[in-house]
């Protein structure tokens, strides 16, 4: 499903591969489905002079790195789906967020293409974190000295802009 249904949800019938409309509308019964950007965040933590990275367990991006993170839930704001996020990956309970910049992906999953609008905050930490990794979506947890991120690593066009702004302006 790269854009719109195979077959109408609403009548079930089938349709014209060749007419991909955003949003997708039946041909035949005039069904409509608007899919809006996906939702998602993104954090920059820092501890000293080094910023935590995830390794991705899961496609898409499995093995590069990335930010910890995930999509928004129905009725959640960002910033406590950021927070629920590093609860879940990390173990950890991080509340306070600045926002930094937001950008947007494709996110191919299980056949499904997600058009993501990723928004990035940060935190700077004053103390060691205890991190409790999630197997599931994290194979390993690295921290890396700003000075030396390999960007080319990152799995997301936004999450390497959004460090590329930080690193460049804020820190
Ligand atoms: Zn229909």
């Amino acid at each position: 499903m790269k854009n719109g249904f195979k077959y109408c949800p609403h009548c079930g019938k089938h349709q014209n591969s060749c007419r991909h409309l955003v949003p997708f509308e039946c041909i035949y019964c005039g069904f409509t489905f608007y899919q809006n950007a996906a939702a998602a965040v993104a954090g920059i933590i820092q501890f000293n002079d080094k910023i935590l990275f995830t390794r991705r367990e899961k496609t898409p991006g499995k093995g590069m790195l990335d930010l910890p993170g995930g999509f928004v839930d129905h009725s959640e704001p960002l910033e406590a789906a950021l927070t629920r996020e590093v609860r879940e990956e990390l173990g950890l309970n991080i509340v306070s967020w600045s926002y930094l910049s937001s950008g947007v992906n494709d996110y191919l999953y299980k056949d499904v293409l997600y058009h993501t609008c990723d928004a990035v905050f940060t935190t700077t930490l004053t103390s060691a974190p205890k991190i409790q990794k999630e197997d599931a979506e994290i194979s390993d947890i690295v921290w890396i000295d700003k000075n030396n991120v390999p960007f080319d690593e990152i799995a997301f066009d936004s999450l390497r802009e959004a460090l590329r702004l930080y690193l460049n302006e804020f820190s």
